[in-house]
């Protein structure tokens, strides 16, 4: 059963958007489970719920030792989330100001999801957009790890950054981590500056051994508008539509 993480230092760059487009993609065929680890909590929010209603979270899941199944929410026909909000925050601080009661707090996530893990064909784990113990957990319960970029002046040298941080991550903690690869976001391939950046971040790949997936996700607000007005991610409300199209083809190339 693949457990994809969607994971970067950045906000921003569509790691919610790529995490609950794919599985709208995905919930044709396949049981889906969402983690959400960020205290956002926006992939409630991008299937129309609000997080701050909810009472029991990933964070009592860690925590305290919940069972996971008592805090997922089915938000779709076979997409059910285990859902996060602010109290996510608390974390970090919690875990590391008791560290007797959690021996192993980069395992907490990979523990805790024994029981249930079984009951689907795909996880997909949303991420915050900073290096620390949620993402330490991710990427230690995580198979395989999406990264996207989002083409900007700066952006290759802070894409150099986070992938080395997982890399190194992966050898100490998780070798068998897959890099899937790097998925360019936000892309207007009118912009000169795009494509050179791309370029940049294609050559880069090449020469690392990384993989960047040819597809791209365009910048448009049909995504935006999706969530906002019919409170369902654009893979659910808008299959036919060509820019939506791209996350349909980026599956793909992650299953190839
Ligand atoms: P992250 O999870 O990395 O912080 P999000 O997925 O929340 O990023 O996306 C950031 C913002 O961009 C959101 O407001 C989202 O609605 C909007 N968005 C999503 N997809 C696109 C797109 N293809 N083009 C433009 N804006 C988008
Ligand atoms: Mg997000």
């Amino acid at each position: 059963m693949p457990i994809i993480a969607i994971s970067t230092n950045k906000g921003g760059v569509l790691k919610t958007s790529i995490t609950t487009n794919l599985a709208g993609v995905l919930c044709d065929k396949n049981r889906v489970l969402i983690i959400d680890t960020d205290n956002q909590g926006n992939v409630l929010i991008s299937f129309g719920i609000n997080p701050d209603t909810i009472e029991q979270t990933l964070y009592d899941v860690l925590v305290d030792g919940l069972d996971p199944k008592n805090a997922i929410i089915n938000v779709y026909p076979n997409i059910d989330v285990l859902p996060a909000n602010d109290d996510m925050s608390f974390l970090e601080f919690d875990v590391l100001s008791n560290r007797e009661d959690y021996p192993d707090p980069f395992n907490m996530l990979k523990e805790a999801m024994k029981t249930i893990e079984k009951q689907y064909d795909f996880i997909l784990i949303d991420s915050p957009p900073n290096l620390g113990l949620v993402q330490g957990n991710i990427l230690s319960y995580a198979e395989s790890v999406l990264i996207p970029f989002q083409p900007e002046g700066y952006s290759m040298r802070s894409l150099i950054k986070i992938l080395n941080a997982i890399h190194n991550f992966k050898e100490q903690h998780n070798p068998d981590l897959e890099i899937k690869g790097v998925v360019a976001t936000l892309v207007d391939q009118r912009t000169t500056l795009h494509s050179e950046v791309l370029q940049q971040c294609r050559r880069f790949c090449l020469e690392n051994d990384i993989r960047m997936f040819e597809t791209v996700i365009p910048r448009s607000v049909r995504f935006a508008a999706s969530v906002a007005y019919e409170r369902k991610p654009a893979t659910l409300t808008d299959m036919k539509n060509p820019l939506v199209q791209a996350y349909f083809d980026l599956l793909q190339e992650v299953q190839e």
